[in-house]
């Protein structure tokens, strides 16, 4: 779509609050959703939470859109980046079962 590349930079501009200067982390995240069948693959969006992937993975904290731009840890919704202590966290917040 021609839009994508625009569109991204203004979901990374919206979803950005503090970068993790990490290229391992970001290799490892990114490395991780290639795999997971909740990545669509056309987008490079997570079907969880929605977010343009190569945004979030160089990202240390976040705004949630779906949370009127709550600040978060970047996380994977489902706790998949070895991260499901988070993840769980936000879940509890949010009145959801744990992973
Ligand atoms: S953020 Fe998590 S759920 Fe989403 S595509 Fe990546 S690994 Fe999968």
């Amino acid at each position: 779509m021609a839009h994508e590349p625009l569109l991204k930079k203004v979901a990374g501009l919206l979803l950005s609050v503090e970068k993790i200067n990490n290229q391992l982390i970001a290799k490892a995240r990114a490395k991780t959703c290639e795999g997971c069948p909740q990545l669509d693959r056309n987008s490079k969006r997570c079907k969880v939470c929605g977010c343009f992937l190569e945004n979030k993975i160089v990202l240390m904290t976040n705004k949630n859109p779906k949370k009127l731009g709550r600040i978060e840890i970047t996380h994977c919704p489902l706790g998949l980046w070895g991260d499901k202590v988070i993840a769980n966290l936000y879940r509890q917040m949010d009145g959801k079962d744990p992973l």
